[in-house]
C-alpha cells in the first residue's frame, strides 16, 4: 500500500475536534461599570463542538459578528480560549506561542480572508514561500532541493510556470493568484488541517469558483481537513461535505450540506436561505418568499453579545417562537430526516414534534 493509499484510507477519521470551546472578550469599564463595579465580556463564541476530519470540507456558516472567525483564531491558537478543549489527533491541545505553537502550526494552517493583507508586499513571492519551508524544515537541503520544493508548491496551486510568478511582488499578482499564493504558503508547512477563513469573499465573483476547485482539489489529492468558513450559504452547498450554521455565537444546526441546504431545519437557516440570492439552493424557496414578507425575512437585527438573549439567543427574530424559548436554551435536537441531522431549537423537542 502506497503512502497515498494509506491517507486515502484514513479519510473521515477525526483531525481536529472541538468541544465546548468558548471564547470571552472583556469589554473595557466604563465610568457606569466602575461605580457598579461590574465587568462585561463579549459572548463571542460560546460552547462550540465540531470535527473536522480527513479528506472532507466543513462549512461554518454565519452572518458578520456570528463568531465564525474567532472559531478559527481559537482552533489555530492564535487566541486562547475562555474554556472548552482542542483535540489534535484525539489528544488535548494548548500552546502558547514558541517551539510548541510552532508544531501545532505545521499541522494546522490558516488562510486569511484578505490575501493582500496577508502578504507582506515588499517581499516577492520567493521570499514568502521559502520562509514558510524554512520555518517548517521543509526547504531541503540545498539551493536546488529548495528549488524544487518553491517549483512544487506553486504547481500545486496552479501558478504554472512557477518561475514566472516566484519573483514577482504581491501587488503584481491578481487577486485570485495572491490567494492561491497565500494558499501555497499554507501547504509549505505540509498541513494536515487549512482553516480557511472566507478565502473567497474579497475575490472577484468570477475567479471564486477557481479558488474554490482549488481547495476541493487540494482537499482529495492531500486529504485535507478543511474548515470553510463563509457567510454564503450556497457556496457551503456547492463545496462542503458538512455543513454548521452559527447564530450570536452559538451553533444552532448541523448536518450534511445536502440537507441542510435543501432542508433547513432551524428557523434561522431558514432566514439564511431565503436570504440568499441563489433562488435553486432550496426546495420550495419561491413558495416560502410568497408566504413571508420582505420585513419577515429581515427578521430584525443580531443581538448584542454583551448581553445576549436569554434562552434560545435567535428568540427575538424568530418567527416561530414559543413561551420556553425565552427561557430555556436548547440543546441539540436530532430532526430525524438524515443521519446526522440536528437542530438546537425547541421545535424538534419530542414533547413538539405534531403539536
Ligand atoms: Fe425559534 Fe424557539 Fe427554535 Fe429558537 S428554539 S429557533 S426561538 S422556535
Amino acid at each position: 500500500m502506497t503512502l497515498s493509499d494509506t491517507s486515502a484510507a484514513r479519510t473521515g477519521e477525526a483531525v481536529l475536534a472541538a468541544e465546548g470551546l468558548t471564547k470571552h472578550f472583556p469589554v473595557r469599564r466604563g465610568l457606569a461599570d466602575l461605580l457598579a463595579r461590574r465587568s462585561r465580556v463579549v459572548h463571542a463564541v460560546d460552547d462550540v463542538t465540531l470535527t473536522l476530519r480527513r479528506g472532507r470540507v466543513t462549512a461554518l456558516v454565519g452572518e458578520s459578528g456570528s463568531g465564525k472567525s474567532t472559531v478559527a483564531r481559537l482552533l489555530s491558537q492564535l487566541y486562547s480560549r475562555t474554556s472548552g478543549d482542542i483535540r489534535l489527533h484525539g489528544r488535548i491541545s494548548t500552546v502558547r506561542g514558541g517551539r510548541a505553537f510552532r508544531a501545532y502550526a505545521r499541522r494546522v494552517q490558516m488562510i486569511f480572508q484578505d490575501p493582500f493583507a496577508s502578504l507582506n508586499p515588499v517581499h516577492t513571492i520567493r521570499y514568502h514561500l521559502t520562509r514558510a519551508l524554512r520555518i517548517h524544515g521543509n526547504g531541503g537541503r540545498s539551493r536546488a532541493e529548495l528549488e524544487q520544493a518553491l517549483h512544487a508548491l506553486l504547481t500545486r496551486v496552479s501558478l504554472t510556470p512557477p518561475e514566472r510568478y516566484l519573483d514577482k511582488f504581491p501587488h503584481e499578482l491578481s487577486g485570485g493568484q495572491r490567494q492561491r499564493v497565500a494558499i501555497a504558503r499554507a501547504l509549505g508547512a505540509d498541513p494536515e488541517v487549512l482553516l480557511a477563513d472566507e478565502p473567497v469573499s474579497m475575490l472577484d465573483v468570477s475567479i471564486r469558483l477557481g479558488v474554490l476547485n482549488l481547495l476541493r482539489d487540494l482537499k482529495e489529492r492531500l486529504h485535507l481537513a478543511i474548515l470553510y468558513i463563509t457567510h454564503d450559504i450556497a457556496s457551503a452547498r456547492y463545496f462542503a461535505d458538512e455543513t454548521l450554521v452559527m447564530y450570536a455565537g452559538r451553533m444552532v444546526e448541523g448536518g450534511d450540506s445536502e440537507t441542510v441546504t435543501q432542508r433547513p431545519a432551524h428557523p434561522y437557516t431558514r432566514l439564511l436561505i431565503e436570504s440568499a440570492p441563489d433562488p435553486d439552493t432550496i426546495q420550495g424557496s419561491a413558495q416560502a418568499a410568497a408566504e413571508h414578507t420582505p420585513e419577515d425575512r429581515a427578521g430584525g437585527e443580531p443581538p448584542s453579545l454583551i448581553a445576549p438573549p436569554t434562552g434560545c439567543r435567535f428568540h427575538p427574530r424568530c418567527p416561530a417562537v414559543m413561551p420556553r424559548c425565552s427561557v430555556e436554551l436548547p440543546p441539540r435536537l436530532t430532526v430525524g430526516d438524515a443521519d446526522g441531522h440536528w437542530a438546537a431549537c425547541w421545535l424538534y423537542a419530542p414533547d413538539e414534534v405534531g403539536k
